[in-house]
């Protein structure tokens, strides 16, 4: 039995973790953490060192805020407790720095989207990123996302930099008129990023490549969160036999 702690457990994601653990046959939901939790079936603590003086747990699962996760990490890997998390907005240069705190044995997985599908859609961004001059990312989330652009938009614009030996040719050339500053979006490793926040989405993504006379368009949705769920799952079955820091799901998929 693999013992888990959610931390984040009141909240969007958090609270479909906890479904997922509790109905997985080979893990044990110990505890949750959360400031705002409600009345649960399970012990809730309103801080993770709390829920460490008093429960045992293999592997913590965080979803919570881009302005917590670094603290929740930085506490629970040198007490040997496994992190998967999934809040996005760390930059790798922090997840570089927690993941030295981590004892012989005990494994930092990060990963920007917990969907086959997202992974599958950066992989593709990556094999076409060589062949097109233009690339552009457009996401789309709910409008209570805190953070923007999302991780899963960062990462892939990285992944397109890193796969062709070239920028784009029109982003930073154009001039964005007066009072519209930010037109054409956040540029991330010379990739132009467009973040739309609506109700009606969970998340959505588009990578757009362009070439002369044609465009190819990558789209992925995640309709509903327990998208999310395999690939959180496949993570807390892996991480215990892991060490150090492990980025993205595609590490765990074969
Ligand atoms: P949410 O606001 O619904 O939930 C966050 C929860 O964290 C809240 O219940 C809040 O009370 C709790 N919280 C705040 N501070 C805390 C602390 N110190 N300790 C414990 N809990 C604390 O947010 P959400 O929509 O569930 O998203 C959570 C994070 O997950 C965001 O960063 C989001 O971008 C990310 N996310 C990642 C993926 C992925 O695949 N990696 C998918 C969806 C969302």
């Amino acid at each position: 039995m693999i013992r888990v702690a959610v931390i984040g457990c009141a909240g969007r994601m958090g609270s479909t973790v906890v479904s997922a653990v509790s109905a997985a046959e080979d893990m044990q939901l110990v505890c949750g953490v959360d400031p705002y939790g409600a009345q649960a079936d399970f012990p809730v603590y309103s801080t993770l060192a709390e829920a460490l003086e008093n429960e045992q747990f293999d592997v913590m699962v965080d979803f919570t805020m881009p302005s917590v996760v670094a603290d929740n990490i930085r506490t629970a890997l040198p007490a040997g407790v496994n992190c998967v998390v999934g809040t996005t907005g760390m930059s790798t240069e922090t997840l570089e720095e927690l993941a030295a705190l981590a004892p012989e044995g005990t494994c930092l997985f990060y990963a920007p989207n917990f969907t086959t599908g997202a992974v599958l859609m950066m992989q593709f961004a990556e094999a076409a990123a060589p062949y097109f001059p233009e690339a552009e990312v457009i996401e789309f989330h709910h409008c209570n996302k805190k953070d923007a652009p999302s991780g899963t938009a960062v990462r892939t614009a990285q992944m397109i930099a890193a796969a062709r030996d070239f920028t784009s040719s029109a982003p930073g050339s154009e001039t964005e008129i007066e009072g519209a500053e930010g037109a054409r979006g956040a540029l991330i490793d010379g990739v132009p990023v467009h973040s739309v926040r609506s109700m009606g989405y969970v998340a959505t993504q588009e990578v757009i490549f362009g070439s002369m006379g044609q465009t190819l368009t990558i789209r992925h949705d995640s309709w509903d969160r327990t998208s999310y769920m395999p690939g959180v799952l496949l993570g807390i079955r892996k991480a215990p036999d892991c060490s150090g820091l492990i980025v993205g799901l595609e590490n765990f998929m074969s």
